[in-house]
């Protein structure tokens, strides 16, 4: 049995090394008696110091519980080590799960859904179920979960041998015969179990589910708890306030204006299509030339735009721009990427396209000017 299942309690303890063991990544120590918790069953290891060092890790391996340091100078077989697990994140840690157990009961109990697996992360917990949970039961769900919360169920820990669990309705059948370790909270829930809860459903204080996923033909709930549930409105809460104040709006009318804001952007953009369009067929109404090199200020769509109109009147058109971007539009007339090779040879030209079309950046801007002189010297030749 390991000690945090016999006193969850005790967060401060004095130990001796028993072990030593160092490898690339850390020190590996096992002690002669421990209470921090190793990482297993969804939930992580406790976090703390053994003589002030930090803990980075905490895993069993059979028997043995070991903890990972980052060095272990000052540190020698058999010496005392005063012990310190953190208060904040076992809370945080026993909250999470607990209100695992919670949902997990309610989901089965009321809706038949079956919990597949748990794991605790660093800002959500996530469980994993049979089925798929629609936006209705996601409601009911949380709402019953606080509801249980607001009724401060006890959660106590005891232990029972197979053969005398009598009509203890176990959730789920366990690998022990002996040493069982139930979990039970109120008349609700029972469960064997090895990780930390809290003592009675009020310290989870708040429970919120903050997404639900397709999952494996089930679904993958993501919920916060406690503290975490907490920080979860208030990041909300500072997210939707901006958006507000940014918009000049209420809540209430948030979605309808942004979506608002959205079907005026399109527009913008159709509309923008179009004048860029036309202003390209204006543009170039202008070029007598068969072969245009041109250094230009305009956005890619008006570029390639003018492009496409100098194509269909059979000239080649040489377009740059001082941030390195280059087009290179030859239609029929050439082909384009006969025309880049020599110059992609001797310059760090990025990009590509076809036959008619080549696009791309010259990194260096230094560049710029000698990869134009060497692309106008092709045409050159195009002409002779
Ligand atoms: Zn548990």
């Amino acid at each position: 049995m390991k000690l945090y299942q016999v006193d969850q309690d005790v967060l401060r303890f004095t130990s001796r090394i028993r072990s030593v063991k160092e490898k690339e990544d850390g020190v590996y120590i096992t002690l002669h008696s421990t209470y921090f918790y190793p990482e297993g069953g969804g939930q992580p290891a406790d976090q703390g110091t053994v003589n002030g060092k930090e803990v980075l890790d905490v895993f069993s391996e059979g028997e043995e519980i070991y903890h990972k340091l980052a060095s272990f100078s000052g540190l020698t077989i058999n010496m005392p080590v005063e012990c310190v697990i953190d208060q904040k994140v076992r809370e945080d840690h026993s909250i999470q799960h607990t209100a695992q157990h919670v949902l997990t009961a309610v989901l089965k109990d009321q809706f038949g859904v079956e919990t597949l697996s748990f794991h605790m992360g660093k800002v959500h917990a996530t469980i994993d179920t049979d089925l798929e949970i629609s936006e209705e039961v996601r409601l009911q769900a949380e709402q019953e979960v606080n509801d249980l919360i607001g009724k401060n169920l006890p959660v106590s820990t005891y232990y029972r041998d197979k053969y005398n669990l009598g009509d203890i309705p176990l959730r789920k059948a366990v690998q022990v015969d002996s040493n069982i370790r139930i979990v039970q909270i109120g008349e609700i829930d029972w469960c064997g179990c090895g990780g930390t809860h809290v003592k009675s459903l009020k310290d989870l204080r708040l429970f919120k589910i903050t997404a639900v996923e397709k999952y494996k033909g089930g679904s993958r709930i993501f919920y916060v708890a406690g503290e975490r549930a907490y920080r979860y409105l208030y990041d909300m809460e500072d997210a939707i306030s901006k958006l507000k104040a940014e918009l000049g709006v209420n809540l209430d009318e948030l979605p309808f204006r942004v979506r608002q804001v959205k079907e005026e952007r399109d527009e913008y953009r159709k509309a923008y299509g179009a004048l860029t369009l036309d202003l390209a067929r204006a543009l170039v109404e202008n070029y007598e030339e068969d072969t245009v090199v041109q250094e230009v200020e305009y956005e890619d769509e008006l570029i390639k735009a003018m492009g496409n109109h100098l194509m269909k009147k059979e000239k080649i058109a040489v377009f740059y721009r001082k941030d390195g971007r280059i087009f290179i539009f030859t239609g029929e007339s050439a082909d384009a990427k006969e025309l880049v090779r020599p110059a992609r040879e001797e310059f760090r030209f990025r990009g590509g396209g076809g036959k008619t079309m080549q696009q791309g950046f010259i990194e260096v801007s230094e560049e710029i000017g000698p990869f134009i002189s060497r692309i106008y010297e092709g045409l050159l030749k195009l002409e002779l």
